[in-house]
């Protein structure tokens, strides 16, 4: 049997990561972790609860109830999707919505919260065969990963991509807020004290601008069978 390797990848917001590692861990028939969701989750829970809104970060409310924000996948057979769980609800579609961007970064900028989740995702990894897309996948959490990938793409490309893709969903969005959400999140994961998004010093660039899926995926693989086989 082929060995199995652990798949980190890293990159801006909105650069078509989960897209690139959803396709890779169906090729593989690996799984496919989205770390981003489960910060995405712990926000829209401590929105629903009014730990934030627009005026106010209750810091000791979020910590005080970190414990009881349970987030896990479960993987949909008939949409072959991972679907994010926030405490035994399906909350795939409601974290993808503008409001929960406008306020992950903050939340993930939370020590408390970065250690539950990089836990959590070490655990999920821990019989290899994963391909994990975030920020800090191939720093913090998987700093051995066999493969570390870095992308980015222009900020209008990026900003586009996810006003396409929202649009699609029929959510009514502008592309001057989805811009400006994206430079800022940029902006704080890149500056952020705790585990700040930056390349690996072993991840391998890759800037997706012009590229299709299918462009990306004949380019991974190629690297993915020479790690495979090494050692
Ligand atoms: O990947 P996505 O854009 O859905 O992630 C949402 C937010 O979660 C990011 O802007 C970032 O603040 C945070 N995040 C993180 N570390 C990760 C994944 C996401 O801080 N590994």
């Amino acid at each position: 049997m082929n060995k199995k390797i652990i798949i980190a990848i890293d990159g801006y917001s909105s650069c078509g990561k989960s897209t690139f590692a959803k396709s890779i861990a169906r090729e593989l028939k690996y799984i496919y972790i989205d770390s981003g969701a489960m910060y995405r989750a712990v926000t829209l829970c401590c929105m629903r609860n009014g730990y934030i809104d627009h005026n106010q970060f209750d810091l000791n409310a979020i910590l005080n109830n970190l414990g009881r924000m349970q987030v896990w996948f479960n993987f949909n057979n008939d949409t072959q999707v991972n679907e994010t769980i926030l405490n035994s609800e399906n909350v795939e579609n409601e974290i993808r919505g503008i409001e929960v961007s406008a306020h992950v970064s903050k939340v993930s900028q939370i020590h408390e919260v970065r250690e539950r989740m990089v836990e959590l995702q070490r655990q999920m990894g821990a019989n290899k065969g994963i391909v994990m897309d975030g920020r800090d996948i191939g720093t913090v959490v998987f700093p051995e990963a066999e493969l570390k990938i870095f992308m980015t793409a222009s900020v209008d490309i990026r900003a586009q991509r996810r006003y396409d893709e929202l649009i699609a969903k029929g959510d009514k969005v502008v592309f001057g807020e989805i811009k400006r959400n994206i430079i800022a999140r940029d902006i704080a994961d890149e500056n952020r004290d705790i585990s700040p998004l930056r390349r690996a010093e072993d991840a391998i660039v890759l800037d997706n601008s012009r590229m299709s899926v299918k462009d990306q995926m004949i380019w991974v693989m190629d690297l993915i069978e020479k790690r495979i086989n090494a050692g």
